[in-house]
């Protein structure tokens, strides 16, 4: 074990307050790969003390909007070039298959900055036209100091979601990585620190969620946003921290994304996007999509392909360039996903294909035959195991995907427009991709119904949340 990640604080990479560590498990040979500095209350109170003179007293909030985006350029660049660096921390913390870290997060990461720092630098407020005597205008200044709660899925690139409008509207920010995935989080720091973005306006404190690092941020009076990414239940969580201190707080939450597929759907289109959205990242994905409902015609054909493309899969170490599924992420997560898997068969459902793998490895898993009441078909499971239903009507497909209370997402495929309109249009969800899967266009609202989540982010909408919009009234004398 020779890498150690510290917090990011002020400018300068720490230590914890306390001196206290933990370490970083690869969940591939279950041992450990790195040290980092695990932080509590001393540590947030630190990083927030830095954010908040940054923001009140630093050049950050007070920069042209040109001169930021510069800044935030010049660090999508740098992203890029230690590209291989990034990846296989996440790779190593959390068992992501390295082809995938490389290949996908990475230039997500770059875009999602480059995109912000476009966004906000091309941004125009609005002129309220009255009358000779008055001018009423609108602007949008920066909030302050952003809190930044981060899951372990897609580490750096679902930090960048949060960190790149924050920054790009002239925030400074106080970041929690997962335990389970660190150390991207402080690589990506000190990236900024080299950028040469001032100090004080990206920290980084590791830490656990509650009664460590993570409870200290959002129950911290000093901050003015939370924007989390994390499980509905702890969502609730900060919900009510905020709700204390009157934080505004964007809640990005768990999904059970369901996937239409229609008796006219182009049937090779549909099983590749179907495998693709069921277990990219080993199907550690909010919006996976892990109900499967497919109408009876074409049921016996998808089936079959389906089963064949998911046994097709390679399945092994995450560090080689050919391995599509990985290990679980984590001894307690892949303990979790194995209560599911080994009790499929009690709720009613059959394996069509899945085993157990090596260490902390599940096979892509289909089940068949759940009742809509087995919680493999209610919860939230993420990990590579998908349910598939058939269905006869459109209004039955509707009312079975509607039926979850998580309201993410949904995929369908299906070559009748009218039949894509109109779905679109019933299903109660953030996000409907038709014929396709997880293709984001960051001006987009993203964001979830029901317990999936509060708020949407994405241009404008990040815009509206990381921003104090004000109006200007002048009167003319
Ligand atoms: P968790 O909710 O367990 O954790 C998310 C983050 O919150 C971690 O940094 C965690 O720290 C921290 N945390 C936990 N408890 C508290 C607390 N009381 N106060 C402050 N911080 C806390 O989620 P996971 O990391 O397990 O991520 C998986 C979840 O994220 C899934 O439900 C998934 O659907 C969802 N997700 C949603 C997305 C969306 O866009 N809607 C995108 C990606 C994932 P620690 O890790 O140390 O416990």
């Amino acid at each position: 074990m020779t890498e150690r990640y510290g917090h990011i604080i002020d400018g300068h990479e720490v230590e914890s307050t306390l001196g206290h560590q933990f370490q970083s498990i690869d969940p591939y040979d279950q041992k450990p790969w790195a040290e980092v500095a695990f932080g509590g209350a001393p540590d947030v109170d630190r990083a927030v003390a830095a954010a908040r003179h940054a923001f009140d007293e630093g050049p950050w909030p007070r920069m042209t909007h040109e001169e930021r985006r510069s800044l935030i350029h010049r660090f999508a660049d740098l992203i890029i070039e230690n590209g291989a660096e990034l990846a296989l921390a996440d790779t190593r913390d959390m068992g992501k298959p390295y082809a995938q870290a490389l290949g996908n997060d990475v230039p997500r990461t770059a875009a999602n900055f480059r995109f912000f720092a476009d966004h906000a630098a091309l941004a125009t407020g609005d002129v309220y036209p009255r009358d000779d005597r008055h001018h009423l205008y609108s602007s949008y200044d920066p909030a302050g100091v952003v809190a930044a709660i981060a899951p372990w899925n897609f580490p750096m690139m679902l930090e960048s979601w949060k960190v790149a409008p924050a920054l790009a509207w002239g925030n400074t920010v106080v970041l929690k990585p997962a335990e389970d995935s660190p150390a991207s989080a402080t690589i990506l720091a000190r990236l900024a620190l080299e950028a040469g973005i001032p100090a004080g306006v990206f920290n980084v404190v590791h830490g656990y969620g509650p009664d460590s690092a993570g409870q200290a941020l959002t129950e911290s009076p000093f901050i003015d946003r939370i924007t989390f990414t994390g499980e509905s239940n702890t969502g609730r969580v900060i919900a009510a921290a905020a709700a204390k201190n009157l934080v505004p707080v964007s809640l990005e939450l768990g999904g059970k994304g369901a996937n239409i597929v229609f008796d006219d759907a182009d049937i090779d289109n549909a099983v590749e996007w179907s495998i693709n959205a069921a277990f990219t990242n080993t199907g550690q994905v909010c919006l996976a999509g892990s109900r499967l409902y497919v109408q009876r015609g074409i049921l016996p054909e998808f089936k079959r392909r389906f089963v064949a493309a998911a046994e097709a899969m390679v399945v092994g170490d995450p560090k080689d360039d050919s391995t599509q599924i990985g290990p679980l992420s984590s001894d307690e997560h892949y303990t979790k996903v194995r209560r599911y898997f080994d009790s499929i068969e009690q709720a009613g459902g059959s394996i069509d294909t899945g085993r157990l793998g090596d260490g902390w490895t599940i096979t892509p898993t289909v089940i068949s035959g759940l009742s809509e009441e087995a919680p493999h078909l209610r919860e939230e499971i993420f990990g590579p195991i998908v349910s598939m239903t058939p269905f006869d009507t459109v209004d039955e497909a509707v009312r079975l995907v509607n039926a979850s209370p998580f309201g993410l997402n949904a995929m369908m495929f299906t070559e009748n427009l009218s039949t894509a309109h109109k779905v679109a249009g019933r299903l109660r969800v953030g996000t409907v991709w038709v014929n396709c899967f997880f293709i984001r266009d960051l001006r987009a609202p993203f964001g979830g119904a029901g317990d999936s989540g509060v708020g949407r982010e994405g241009g404008n909408f990040s815009r509206e949340f990381f921003t104090e919009p004000k109006a200007v009234v002048m009167q003319l004398n």
